[in-house]
């Protein structure tokens, strides 16, 4: 047992090397600023490709060891990545700083009310994400695809603003706000690599929403 924590105040490369070390890969390492991408990690010729948020820097040696074993396995559960990302939330406010402003009255749908149903329903009220519209874009540059996203240093879920529509029904935007939801719940383990964003158990807690089948009809339907 560690009767001190050890800290890396290292630069990338140090951090590189042990991670090589860790994981018997080689290892290619970016630091990043993304807070919506905490860990991702890519399976290279020779390797792996790891991209990290900065924080990682500065991490206890046992969030370092789970990141490690996240890599070489990429999957798994983070437990201490996750607790560490939010123990850092206030100091690396998503835009190196600024404050996150809210905003949860549409003039269809109220995502206050929507988050604050959805968490005592489903997660014991115990998702503590902000949630807010994103900000509106000229209509080129929309991804429709995009409708929600979860920052997971800042702990912010943002709603596309396209969704307030007098034609989008509520259980549609919940639906939404929910998979963010459970993005929040769930952790950061779940950004490791492309594949694996929304993995088997991702999907079969996705369907335990109420209105899963109809949402995913109307976004059919009538979704963008
Ligand atoms: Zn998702």
């Amino acid at each position: 047992m560690e009767q001190f924590e050890l800290f890396f105040k290292h630069d990338e490369e140090t951090l590189r090397r042990w991670l090589e070390k860790e994981t018997r890969f080689t290892v290619r390492l970016a630091v990043t600023e993304n807070s919506t991408r905490m860990l991702s990690v890519k399976g290279v010729k020779g390797g792996v490709s790891v991209r990290l948020h900065r924080v990682f820097l500065e991490a206890p040696s046992d969030v370092l060891k789970e990141a490690a074993l996240f890599i070489k396995k990429r999957r798994g559960k983070t437990p201490l990545i996750n607790g560490y990302i939010r123990s850092k939330r206030e100091s690396i406010k998503e835009g190196g700083g600024r404050r996150v402003v809210t905003r949860t009255r549409g003039e269809h749908h109220d995502l206050q009310s929507i988050f604050d149903s959805l968490n005592s329903e489903y997660f014991g009220s115990s998702v503590r994400a902000l949630i807010t519209w994103g900000a509106p874009r000229s209509r080129r540059s929309v991804r429709i695809r995009t409708l929600g996203s979860y920052g997971y240093s800042s702990g912010v879920i943002r709603i596309n603003p396209l969704l307030d529509e007098k034609r989008v029904p509520g259980y549609f935007v919940a639906y939404v706000v929910y998979h963010e939801m459970l993005h929040a719940h769930m952790g950061v383990g779940m950004n490791a690599s492309r594949r694996s964003i929304h993995p088997r158990e991702f999907r079969e807690r996705e369907r335990l929403y109420k209105d899963y089948l109809r949402a995913t009809v109307w976004e059919k339907a009538y979704g963008a």
